[in-house]
């Protein structure tokens, strides 16, 4: 029996410590069935009673933790401890959630044979498996004539990009030979070309996403694989000019690096990652059983499948160019600045202009224009400003490229799209996931059914103070507008406008210069300073149009909007009951609005959950550090989502039309269905009648099916 300290009891509350989640516990009397609490003995001696909460041996093990009677984190923890280190099984059922645990070590479960072992398998009669829950997406597709999503979350490290890879690898190979020849293998070539240019090293992972993504497979009437297409969201641009201790910059530019003595790079001159600011700061080039020349093949492999050479070639020109920029000292141009030179060369545009312009800035009045000199610690800024706006732009452009080479001419009749949540676009996505709960919620209520489904914590009050109309962060924006806008009369605009009249703004009592906002359960203290600075697009104008007098690069720049353009990197700091905002990292406008675009997308889709545990924080194999399962991980799981299956009953009517029998059959499509319900499902908990709408548990329909076609 294990207490959880501060949980069941005050008392013990002062004993909640990181590690020892857990207290162990002695019953002092017996426990016999029926007994309303069981008296307890800890180990310091101090005695207590708790409701019996264990659950049986019998469910311990289950596949579904739905089926736990006692649905609490210890029990959580203990089954999947039972699970995944015992019986070395990573993938276990929340209801309809799938709960990933990286086992950190390869596992033979993805093979071709298992991916045939589950098509057209239903889900409850399979072990739980990823492939399970994208047949049952596959399957719910062509059978609800409905488009589908697989929402992929976890925090960093936990097997995300893992995940909806393997869930694209299961529609590639089920779905696969349609008309067009191998585009399942186009579609997935996608995935080392993004991970390439949008994954790099951290501390937590070291093939971290730096971007979301969302992509649709496309399907045609025949449920085959037609094409795909991605967004992407809020890349990390920062870590184009800057990199943490132990971190690394994208891959591709340590692809590159390795590659530089290959002949057809000798353009470039490149070599060693070392020699380059951009990809030496971490101080840690090296990931560990990866072979970053090996990994360009593998690069240049996909992009050929997926165009042409000439402009493989003409992005690593690009790519090389960044590297040389960052090496240029803006201070200290001279005529025959070496990296400038090749900077320029590489990237097709005048050594003059490019100088002149990283080092000066042109200021408009109303009436006349002058150039000035910069100083230098702004020309640094806009010389990578600059980098980082280049990046964007061929990261933009390769995005949208890869979506024209996999663009299906043949109509596309449905999709299935796999969100993979990287963890700074945690919290933006957890908004977005929040909506959609919200509108399940909504509809339960309208239809009046009485399950309490999801304990999510509304933030939207907060999300509205920052984002909305006329909101924090739409003020620091209008300020940065005004010529005598300063972070001061910023802050005095906020207390204007938000002060007293809002629940969640406070201003510090000793400070004109910060203000608090109080997210859930936790006050925070922005400091003002440096805000506007930050938030100014510095990117210098005349440096972009001595770029787009370019032959080589001008194609990053005919396109029309691209997103990602705000100069601030936009995260967002989560934690699982809210929102902590960094204003200095937040999303752009038009981050925003695509967010909003994401979420309808996902409203109109019939969603799939997949969520990933990170067990340790040490890369160990099968390995679960309790400290670290318990820290809002495990903890989560207890809060997901759980039934969602539904049918009005005219549908349900239709299609399993096959189980009733005349006698059954009433004018009264709800009392039908409940004759129905009653004679096939035993347990009345797995169904709930809304007034026109059937709502199931996880596995109902499943069952419900193999019953239709056993008849
Ligand atoms: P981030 O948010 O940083 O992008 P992520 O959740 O996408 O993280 P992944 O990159 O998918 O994390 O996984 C991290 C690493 O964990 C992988 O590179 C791989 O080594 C290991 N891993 C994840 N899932 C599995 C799995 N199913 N089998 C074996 N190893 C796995
Ligand atoms: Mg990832």
């Amino acid at each position: 029996m294990y207490l959880n300290p501060g949980m069941r009891n005050q008392l013990y509350s002062e004993l909640s410590h990181a590690v020892e989640a857990w207290k162990p516990a002695e019953l002092t009397k017996d426990y016999t069935p029926g007994d309303r609490a069981l008296c307890l003995q800890l180990e310091d001696g101090t005695t207590n009673s708790l409701p019996p909460l264990r659950n049986p041996d019998i469910l311990v093990g289950e596949n579904d933790l739905t089926a736990l009677s006692y649905l609490h984190e210890p029990a959580v923890l203990h089954n999947l401890k039972v699970r995944f280190v015992e019986s070395k099984m990573i993938y276990t059922y929340c209801g309809i959630v799938l709960v990933a645990i990286n086992p950190y070590e390869s596992i033979p479960i993805y093979a071709h044979d298992i991916i045939h072992a589950y098509s057209g398998q239903n889900m409850g009669d399979m072990d739980p498996h990823i492939f399970a829950v994208a047949e049952e997406a596959y399957k719910q597709m062509a059978r609800d004539q409905r488009n589908q999503s697989i929402i992929v979350s976890g925090e960093s490290g936990a097997g995300k990009t893992v995940s909806a890879k393997y869930a694209m690898r299961y529609f590639a190979t089920v779905s696969g030979s349609s008309s067009e020849a191998n585009v399942e293998e186009r579609v997935l070539a996608s995935s080392p070309i993004m991970e390439a240019i949008g994954n790099a090293k951290t501390t937590r992972n070291d093939n971290s996403s730096r971007f979301g993504k969302y992509i649709e497979i496309g399907f045609d009437k025949n449920y085959r694989i037609i094409g795909a297409n991605m967004r992407t969201y809020l890349l990390e641009k920062s870590r184009v000019v800057f990199q943490a201790t132990e971190e690394r910059n994208y891959h591709i530019f340590y692809q590159l690096c390795a590659s530089s003595h290959l002949p057809e790079f000798k353009t470039l001159q490149l070599g060693s990652a070392d020699d380059f600011h951009c990809t030496n700061q971490g101080g840690s080039p090296v990931i560990e059983g990866v072979d970053d020349a090996k990994e360009m093949c593998s690069t240049r492999k996909a992009f050929s499948l997926l165009g042409d050479d000439t402009y493989q070639m003409k992005l690593f020109h690009i790519l090389a160019a960044l590297l040389h920029l960052g090496n240029v000292e803006v201070k200290e141009i001279s005529p025959d600045n070496g990296h400038l030179t090749v900077f320029c060369e590489l990237m097709g545009v005048a050594y003059q202009d490019m100088s002149h312009w990283l080092c000066h800035r042109k200021l408009k009045t109303a009436t006349e224009t002058y150039v000035k000199p910069l100083p230098k610690v702004h020309a640094v800024n806009a010389r990578d400003a600059l980098a980082k706006h280049i990046y964007a732009k061929l990261f933009s452009w390769i995005v949208d490229h890869i979506n024209e080479a996999l663009r299906s001419a043949v109509k596309q009749h449905s999709f299935i799209g796999v969100l993979d949540i990287y963890g700074c676009v945690k919290s933006a996505c957890v908004l977005s996931l929040q909506h959609v709960f919200k509108l399940e919620q909504e509809e339960y209520m309208k239809e009046e059914i009485p399950w309490t489904l999801i304990d999510f914590y509304d933030n939207h009050p907060c999300i509205n103070l920052i984002e909305a109309k006329m909101g924090v962060l739409d003020l620091l924006d209008e300020e940065c507008k005004m010529p005598k806008g300063s972070d001061d009369t910023w802050a005095q605009k906020l207390y204007n406008t938000f002060l007293k009249k809002s629940d969640l703004f406070d201003k510090p009592r000793m400070s004109n210069k910060a203000f608090i906002i109080l997210h859930f359960a936790d006050k925070v203290e922005y400091q003002c300073e440096g805000f506007l600075e930050k938030n100014k697009d510095t990117v210098n104008e005349e440096q972009i149009n001595v770029l787009k007098l370019s032959k080589v690069c001008l194609f990053l720049f005919r396109s029309g909007q691209t997103l990602n353009l705000s100069p601030v990197f936009q995260s967002y700091f989560t934690t699982v009951r809210g929102v902590k905002f960094d204003p200095l990292s937040r999303p752009c406008p038009q981050f925003r609005n695509s967010l909003h675009l994401l979420m309808e997308t996902l409203n109109g889709t019939t969603p799939h959950y997949v969520r990933c545990i990170k067990p340790n924080d040490l890369k160990s194999p099968f390995t679960v550090t309790t400290a670290c399962a318990r820290n809002n991980r495990i903890r989560s799981i207890c809060y997901s989502p759980v039934p969602v299956d539904r049918w009005t009953y005219q549908e349900f009517f239709n299609r399993y039309r096959v189980l009733m029998i005349q006698k059954d059959i009433l004018s009264d499509r709800k009392q039908t269905c409940r004759n129905v319900l009653e004679k096939w499902v035993q347990d009345q908990d797995k169904y709930q009648f809304g007034k026109n709408k059937i709502f199931f548990r996880a596995g109902q329909v499943a069952y419900l099916e193999k019953l239709r076609s056993d008849k």
